[in-house]
């Protein structure tokens, strides 16, 4: 049977706290211009050959994903800016109201819906109380289709910027030499540069061009796992892989 959810927002603030906010690129250079923090966070996955064209999931993965390799084994990488803080947002008032409302990032007014589009709404899985789903609210979604179509525009544009920036992404991880992943699905390795790096590296990778031939040799990545049984697999297609406890002193940690 079809399900219908219903939604408003009670302003109850939970979902501006202890956040990895995705951000586009655009999005991440106005965190970093007012002072915020942008955190690195990127996983691959083996790619030896393209995916069926009925396959949309791997699809939506190659999308936002750019070719690389790891030993001699096709990889695509993805890389995911994001906004991090603990604790409430540092532009959540006391009031529970964002002050930068009319430029909070697209997540932001998205919402609770999803950007993923082989990721089911599921309430249980959102920071609203059980209130702001009341039956009273207005449709949200019907039959796994979005009634609001500002919404709706939303999602198209975040998932459009996200294709558009992969470019900029492979150079920001070039400059800054960041050559490490998690297995995707499995985690995610989490880089911090100091806010002032960041903003410098990333206006360097969105002003430069230069690097998008399609004729430069593939960045080698390495996979960090936590699971033996990853290791082994990626070894034996002649991936490089380390285990997460082997990553004592390095300047990056993994997220699981
Ligand atoms: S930018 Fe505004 S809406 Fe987004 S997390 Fe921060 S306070 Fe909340
Ligand atoms: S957690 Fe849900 S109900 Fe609470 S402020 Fe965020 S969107 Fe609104």
């Amino acid at each position: 049977m079809a399900t219908t959810t219903h939604f408003a927002c009670t302003l109850c603030g939970k979902c501006c706290h202890d956040l990895k906010l995705p951000l586009s690129v655009d999005e991440s250079l106005v965190w970093l211009e007012r002072g915020g923090t942008v955190q690195v966070l990127t996983e691959a996955i083996p790619w030896p050959a393209e995916p069926a064209a009925d396959n949309g999931p791997a699809w939506h993965k190659r999308r936002r994903s750019f070719a690389a390799k790891s030993g001699v084994q096709p990889i695509r990488v993805i890389v995911t800016l994001v906004a991090a803080f603990d604790g409430p947002c540092p532009h959540l008032g006391a009031d529970m109201r964002c002050a930068a409302y009319e430029r909070r990032p697209r997540v932001c007014r998205m919402y609770p819906a999803e950007v993923n589009p082989y990721v089911r709404l599921a309430p249980v899985n959102k920071a609203c109380p059980p209130e702001a789903w009341a039956l009273k609210h207005p449709v949200l979604e019907h039959a796994g289709r979005l009634l609001d179509a500002e919404t709706v525009e939303l999602i198209r544009q975040s998932r459009d910027a996200d294709a558009q920036d992969q470019g900029i992404k492979e150079r920001l991880v070039a400059s800054l030499g960041y050559s490490t992943a998690a297995l995707s699905n499995e985690g995610y390795v989490v880089y911090a540069p100091r806010p002032a790096t960041a903003l410098e590296a990333l206006r360097g990778a969105a002003s430069d061009a230069s690097s998008s031939s399609p004729n430069r040799a593939p960045s080698d990545w390495t996979f960090i796992s936590g699971q033996p049984g990853t290791i082994e697999a990626l070894l034996s297609i002649e991936a490089k892989a380390i285990h997460r406890l082997h990553l004592e002193g390095s300047a990056f940690r993994y997220l699981g």
